[in-house]
């Protein structure tokens, strides 16, 4: 019994997805769908020296951080590993096929709420915040409606976000605003504002959620999951938290509608002065 064991135990093991022999570095690093996983990771560099032993890309990992929008500032790289090591069970295990979207979605999302657990709120979320007033308890079963905008200003790559959130028995509304530096374009803009306004959705605890925008290019990507690649990391961000919530939808509203979320925007990004 020990020795057939062991004659199991010895057997060469094929990857599950391409039938090569499976090893660290191939699994991790080399296998194609690895390569694909780790092309999607939004980080300042690639993942280099993808053909080097396990041990040593994993020692020269250090340096792989991810961009500023994912809102982590930690290592990614075991979280990454962690997560193909997963898809790699489910598939052999359950016959379940996730793909590299999905694993990278995963990834970000455990090294976010790891991240997050270590810090305080305000720390975490690195953005300036106001206007906070209380919704109302009971948050469970009502539908809250959610209207976000963003104003950008193209000569210091500064962001205002303005979001309201309507209680729906009309006894009040609650407002935040966000200031973002270092943003690249309206649209990622737009998509910072989503974000942020669910962060307090779900600080709130609320479960119900109907977010209305009238950005239509950012609606269509969260509601196709095609996510344009300059706001990729973010909108993975926002699917992510989507899961915070019992039910959540996304709503393109024309600008005359949204004209409150507008005018807090403004004023997010007017109080920083160029
Ligand atoms: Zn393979």
């Amino acid at each position: 019994m020990a020795l057939q064991r062991r004659g199991i135990l010895t057997q060469p093991v094929t990857c599950a997805r391409c039938g090569e022999q499976e090893s660290a570095e191939h699994l991790f690093l080399q296998c194609d769908f690895a390569r694909q996983v780790w092309s999607l990771l939004p980080t300042t560099r690639p993942l280099r020296n993808m053909m080097a032993d396990f041990d040593h890309v994993l020692s020269s990992s250090a340096e792989l951080t991810c961009l500023p929008p994912t809102g982590i500032s930690g290592n990614i790289f075991s979280w990454v590993c962690w997560c193909i090591w997963t898809a790699r069970n489910r598939l052999i295990f359950e016959n379940r096929t996730l793909d590299a979207e999905e694993v990278i979605c995963s990834a970000l999302r455990l090294a976010r709420e790891w991240h997050n657990a270590q810090l305080t709120k305000s720390q975490a979320t690195g953005t300036v915040r106001n206007d906070y007033t209380p919704v109302q308890a009971n948050a469970s079963t009502r539908l809250y409606t959610l209207h976000t905008d963003a104003a950008w200003r193209a000569l210091d790559r500064t962001a205002g976000c303005g979001w309201i959130i309507y209680n729906p028995d009309e006894r009040g509304t609650t407002t935040g605003t966000s200031t973002e530096l270092c943003v690249a374009s309206p649209l990622m803009a737009e998509a910072l504002a989503v974000r942020e306004a669910l962060l307090q959705a779900k600080a709130l605890h609320l479960s119900n959620i109907c977010l209305k925008s009238d950005n239509q290019v950012l609606i269509k990507a969260l509601n196709s999951k095609q996510h344009p690649v300059e706001i990729y990391g973010i909108n993975l961000d926002i699917e992510s938290l989507s899961f915070s919530f019992s039910s959540i939808s996304f709503v393109y509203v024309s600008r005359n509608s949204n004209s409150a979320a507008d005018a807090l925007a403004k004023s997010a990004l007017y109080s920083v002065n160029y």
